[in-house]
């Protein structure tokens, strides 16, 4: 595929040319929600991000297998491998089944993504429903001695596994450094080393989340997901895994030594980490207690919120920004975008209303920088700030001071189209994109009455009867008259 799309390779740590395995196939993994509560600004952004890179992979022509899953168990409270399931504990607290909980939660966070205009996965496995191809993948790493059972739970070694192959790749950090860095907490015990983990965690009978295994009953541990379904689903080797930076470590660590310490080498080729949002530049998360919900900001119903925020609004907000700079929420910043989004809108709208002239200014390149923006490690704020400049040019088309031809008319309109709807996935369901739509079906209508109308030319009845016939079985009334044939919608 002829293009020159780069991207920052969190494992490499350097920007690469995209080269898929496969070529035209890509395979994508992209970490999804932990579905205990509704999603919030922060997931906004790691799904607004793979969005963007989802919908520039297939405009540039690749088949993109995109598997995003949902964590329904094993995540518990504490990254260390303690505490009680996030999941467990809700449906405990509100008295429900904790697939009552997840099925509720996972409603609410596709209402939401769709919203912001977030084109679904092509596969979104449970873990739970994954319990058999994780077992699988404890038995290997047992098998190959990078992991030990203790009382019915399985812990990865580190320590083995780190004299064979190099542990911290992604993060950097070393298995040394992490034995001062980890809280005692209860069961670490169960550990020969602080900075091993869980690949499976023994469950009590009171337990509702819980499945038979070689060890005993239990449940598996959070990072075996991830590198079980990504396998079943993309192969053993795939092209790209992305997910918020908070992942890097230590869950994303967790994946690759689980990946080499089954397969013998990696699976994926391209990590892509997207930055966190901050409040007052401090980071935003559930568990500290300064998340505002994205149900929230459409409403207003947060104490933080001056208005409320339509979603268009918070997707434009967050592709303002780089995906590997941090965010800052302010309201201020928010009403900025809101009103950038309105001008780029109302702009879009204005084409079709400037009269064409026969000259022609000298217009940048701006479709050109476009692409090279994207290709440059997705630069969504590039591409905006290039279609603000031609913003600027129809504005001042409209007062008179810049003349637009034909041509330049109907650049500008592919360029919005094609960068700020289909790449950017900006919506605009105001009456003008309704109206080109409108246009557009017309136009289409024509064509066919016109086909009917030469077939009728040459005699061929029988294919003027099929569109006629056709036409009305679909709601349509075709009436012939001396002016033309007539047509409406009768429904
Ligand atoms: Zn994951």
């Amino acid at each position: 595929m002829e293009h020159t799309l780069n991207i920052y390779n969190t494992r490499t740590r350097k920007k690469e040319l995209f080269v898929p395995l496969y070529e035209p196939h890509v395979g994508m993994y992209v970490c999804g929600p932990t579905v205990y509560g509704d999603a919030h600004l922060g997931h906004a952004r790691s799904a607004i991000t793979f969005d963007l890179l989802f919908r520039y992979l297939r405009h540039l022509g690749y088949k993109v297998r995109y598997v995003r899953n949902i964590t329904d168990v094993g995540h518990l409270e504490h990254d260390a491998d303690e505490g009680e399931d996030k999941i467990a504990q809700k449906a405990r607290l509100e008295e429900v089944e904790p697939m009552e909980i997840v099925q509720h939660y996972l409603n609410r966070y596709h209402k939401t993504m769709d919203a912001l205009g977030v084109l679904p996965p092509g596969i979104e496995p449970h873990a739970s429903g994954h319990i058999l191809e994780q077992i699988e993948l404890v038995s290997e790493i047992l098998r190959n001695g990078y992991a030990y059972e203790n009382q019915g739970s399985v812990y990865f070694d580190v320590n083995k596994y780190n004299r064979d192959y190099p542990y911290g790749v992604l993060s950097g950090r070393r298995p040394q450094d992490m034995l001062n860095a980890t809280r005692s907490l209860e069961g670490q015990n169960e550990k020969r080393n602080p900075a091993d983990f869980a690949l499976w965690k023994r469950a009590q009978p009171e337990h509702i989340m819980r499945w038979p295994s070689p060890w005993g009953y239990g449940f598996p541990g959070w990072h075996c997901e991830c590198t079980a379904m990504g396998r079943k689903y993309l192969g053993k080797h795939f092209d790209l895994h992305g997910g918020g930076m908070d992942l890097i470590f230590p869950h994303h660590e967790c994946e690759i030594a689980q990946a080499v310490a089954s397969q013998g080498e990696e699976m994926i080729r391209y990590w892509m980490h997207n930055n966190m949002v901050t409040i007052g530049g401090q980071k935003m998360g559930k568990s500290l207690g300064n998340a505002i919900t994205l149900e929230e900001f459409f409403t207003g119903s947060h104490p933080l919120l001056t208005q409320a925020y339509p979603p268009m609004t918070i997707r434009f907000f967050i592709l303002q920004a780089h995906y590997r700079s941090t965010v800052d929420f302010s309201n201020e910043a928010l009403q900025a975008s809101a009103k950038g989004l309105a001008r780029l809108m109302e702009a879009y709208a204005r084409i079709g209303k400037l009269a064409p002239s026969a000259s022609s200014p000298r217009i940048p390149r701006l479709r050109a920088q476009c692409y090279e923006a994207l290709n440059d490690d997705l630069n969504s704020p590039v591409v905006i700030s290039n279609l603000f400049e031609a913003a600027h040019i129809i504005h001042s088309a409209k007062d008179g001071k810049t003349a637009l031809s034909d041509g330049d008319l109907r650049d500008l309109r592919d360029l919005f189209r094609l960068f700020l709807f289909d790449i950017l996935g900006m919506e605009a369901e105001t009456p003008t994109q309704h109206n080109l739509r409108e246009e557009a079906f017309g136009k289409a209508m024509e064509l066919l009455l016109s086909i009917r109308q030469q077939a009728k030319d040459k005699k061929d009845w029988a294919t003027s009867d099929r569109i006629r016939n056709e036409l009305t079985t679909l709601g349509f009334e075709i009436k012939d008259t001396k002016e033309g044939t007539e047509w409406r919608m009768n429904l």
